[in-house]
């Protein structure tokens, strides 16, 4: 039975996977108090006290069993719900125990309900006080008394009767003693049952250490072996397309960060290693023409390229501003989205399977099975935190022979060690400089109650010439409101700023994309001066004569959301400005986003915020399945650790690629099970 929801609950099978599952913490039982010091509520408390009475109380629903205890200092109720005849047997009136528990206050009384009780007498208890581990459990669990206790006495059991050769060292010696680690079964044995602070602390040490490295070491090796498995297409030629482009059409000199990159994709292309790279760079950096630079050497070696993009909006952006640059340099680019259908896919899956086709720029669209190119050799995906994993490997299977070279593009930075590991085998690229001339966007704060200012603001710079965003939030689960909500805002503004005078385009994401485009179209072509919308607009659109941002409801966006929203101004010649709307109450967090916004304009100091105010997971946009989900280690708090771990594993594998160094073996047994056991593996790399 107990064997089953263990299974059930927590994947636990065998003994081996019960000594895994660490506690996340351990209580200190080294200190006790007296009764008279107990203090507040939820106040974890190690009391040394005689057990005075114990009595069933039957209440009208319930029965319950109350104790009363007693120290030199005073009394203290304990009370149980559950387990009741269980409890009362085990207990005996007179005795002395240590009690563990968490103080509640009923009515001015403090009590401690389901307390822990040990007989004080280390002899009898069978052990010394010390430290005690504390596991996660489920609410099933705990229903059915697989407690924490319980799970205590299990763990003791197995340290009882297993011995420690049983227990298979993952590390070579030489690594051991090089980091001054604890054997693993010490490691085991200590976090589970330690006797002292110390004994936990290494423990601790030994097993987080082991968590980084091995997903460390998996990232890496895998990377290896696919660079030795796969042939990378290999671009040598720097010819006609991207010279003639670069001399005749970039308009602009590149900035010596949009350089570096393009140099270092270059020279990936050019390795004969299929290239997996992530290139950052904050909203305004100039990805685009990066992208743009790096398919265009794709051509000049006889192949095709495509760019995906999450939005259709950003997609058609991405179409018309490459277009527009390409013009009278004889590339053929097509557009593909689910709005593309009838006779106009057919002739473009056509063109793009002759190969007449150079670069397909699309949605989700182009991963479709139907589209085939004629020799894919690059593929660009623009604002990869939009997309799932799963999607930049179905590019893969886009060109046969050889999968094509791939480039992500970003405008959420993340740490290097963290990118490095959320997205596995990525290499990473960063614009660290935007193009010159740019202005600093100036962010304020401003309330419900300064509204009429604001009014008064967006009045000027509309007189002035300038466009003006004002965006609503929207999120799935309440939608209706949100569109409600956005609505409101639009007549509201209709009527301060009302027609013919004034021109209002709406966007939002219920609009058939068709209706999207022409709102789009008309804002950007200057007719209309105020755009209202949601999120969609957040990636990617580019419209340089529009000066302001204005967010509603600034307490409901995110970090990098609002950082995003704000990359849509300031890209013009202007001075530009964002304006976060917010009402009075906000809680400690959103101040918190809010006072970041208006300090700075730096989106790896906003990441890195964001980072801590989320978390990893959240940051990503998707759940990144088990794989990241560490016991004892933390990616944000640990990248220390992570970056120490990735460079001994990046040294071992230096000198011993397939691990069959006689003294890595432990390595490689231990990455074998580490690949069995997490087969979602590939869904990361
Ligand atoms: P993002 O990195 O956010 O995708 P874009 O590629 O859209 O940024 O570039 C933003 C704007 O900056 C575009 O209008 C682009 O033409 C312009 N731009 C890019 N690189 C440079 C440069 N080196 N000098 C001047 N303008 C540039
Ligand atoms: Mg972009």
């Amino acid at each position: 039975m107990k064997a089953d929801l263990l299974k059930s609950e927590l994947g636990i099978e065998t003994v081996q996977d019960m000594i895994s599952i660490f506690p996340f913490r351990h209580v200190d039982k080294t200190t006790f108090i007296d009764i008279k010091d107990i203090g507040e509520e939820g106040q974890q408390v190690l009391l040394k006290v005689n057990l005075y009475s114990l009595v069933e109380v039957k209440g009208v629903k319930q029965r319950r069993l109350k104790g009363i205890a007693k120290d030199a200092t005073g009394y203290i109720e304990l009370v149980w719900f559950k387990g009741v005849s269980y409890v009362a047997k085990s207990l005996e009136v007179g005795k002395d125990y240590v009690v563990y528990g968490r103080v509640s206050k009923y009515k001015g009384k403090v009590t401690l309900a389901h307390p822990e009780m040990d007989l004080s007498d280390p002899d009898k208890a069978g052990r010394k006080v010390v430290l005690d581990p504390v596991y996660s459990s489920t609410e099933i669990l705990n229903n059915r008394g697989i407690d924490t206790k319980v799970r205590r006495k299990i763990i003791k059991h197995i340290f009882s009767e297993l011995p420690a050769h049983e227990i298979t060292e993952s590390f070579p010696q030489y690594l051991i003693e090089k980091l001054e680690l604890i054997d693993k079964a010490s490691a085991l044995k200590w976090i589970h049952i330690p006797t002292s602070v110390e004994e936990a602390n290494q423990a601790v040490k030994r097993l987080k250490f082991e968590e980084v490295f091995y997903l460390q070491m998996a990232i890496l090796y895998s990377k290896k072996r696919r660079q030795v498995k796969i042939k990378g297409l290999i671009f040598s030629e720097i010819g006609k397309y991207f010279t003639s482009f670069y001399d005749n059409n970039l308009g602009f000199e590149l900035t010596n960060a949009q350089k570096k990159v393009v140099r270092e994709i270059r020279a990936d292309l050019g390795k004969g290693i299929q290239m997996n790279r992530m290139l950052q760079g904050d909203v305004g950096s100039g990805k685009t023409i990066v992208a743009l630079l790096s398919m265009l050497i794709a051509l000049d070696n006889g192949f095709q390229a495509c760019m995906m993009a999450p939005t259709e909006i950003l997609a058609q952006q991405h179409y018309q501003s490459l277009q527009e640059s390409l013009q009278g340099t004889g590339v053929q680019i097509g557009f593909l989205s689910g709005s593309v259908k009838g006779k106009a896919r057919k002739t473009l899956l056509k063109y793009l399977k002759d190969g007449d086709l150079h670069i397909l720029v699309g949605t989700h669209a182009v991963l479709e099975d139907p589209v085939e190119f004629k020799h894919l050799g690059l593929a660009v995906i623009d604002e990869q935190h939009r997309f799932g994993v799963a999607q930049r490997s179905r590019l893969w299977n886009k060109n046969e022979e050889e999968p094509p070279h791939i480039l992500v593009m970003t405008a959420t930075p993340i740490p290097r060690t963290l990118a490095m590991t959320v997205y596995g085998d990525l290499d990473i690229s960063v614009i660290d400089e935007l193009p010159p001339g740019r202005k600093e966007i100036k962010t304020v704060h401003r309330r419900e109650s300064q509204r009429f200012k604001v009014i008064e603001f967006i009045r000027k710079e509309i007189q002035k010439g300038r466009q003006i965003y004002i965006v609503f939030p929207l999120i799935e689960e309440s939608e209706t409101l949100d569109l409600e909500n956005l609505q409101e805002g639009f007549e509201r503004l209709r009527d301060i700023f009302p027609p013919p005078e004034f021109q209002i385009s709406v966007v939002h994401g219920r609009m058939k994309p068709v209706e999207k485009d022409l709102e789009m179209q008309r804002f950007v072509e200057q007719k209309t001066q105020i755009m209202v919308a949601t999120t969609v607009i957040e990636v990617g659109v580019n419209v340089p004569n529009a000066s302001v941002m204005i967010i509603e409801n600034t307490e409901r966006f995110g970090l990098s959301q609002l950082h995003q929203l704000r990359g849509r101004v300031g890209r013009g010649a202007e001075q530009s400005y964002c304006i976060l709307m917010s009402g009075n109450k906000l809680t400690h967090e959103a101040k918190e986003r809010i006072h970041t916004m208006v300090s700075t304009n730096d989106g790896f100091k906003i990441a890195e915020v964001d980072l801590r105010l989320r978390g990893p997971g959240e940051l990503m946009g998707t759940k990144q399945s088990g794989v990241l989900s560490f016991q004892l280690a933390s990616l944000i708090e640990d990248q220390a650790i992570v970056k120490a771990a990735r460079a001994i594993a990046l040294r071992i594998l230096d000198h011993d690629e397939d691990l069959r160094n006689e003294i890595n073996i432990p390595i490689r047994n231990h990455l074998k099970e580490y690949f069995a056991k997490h087969k979602d593996w590939g869904r990361i790399s």
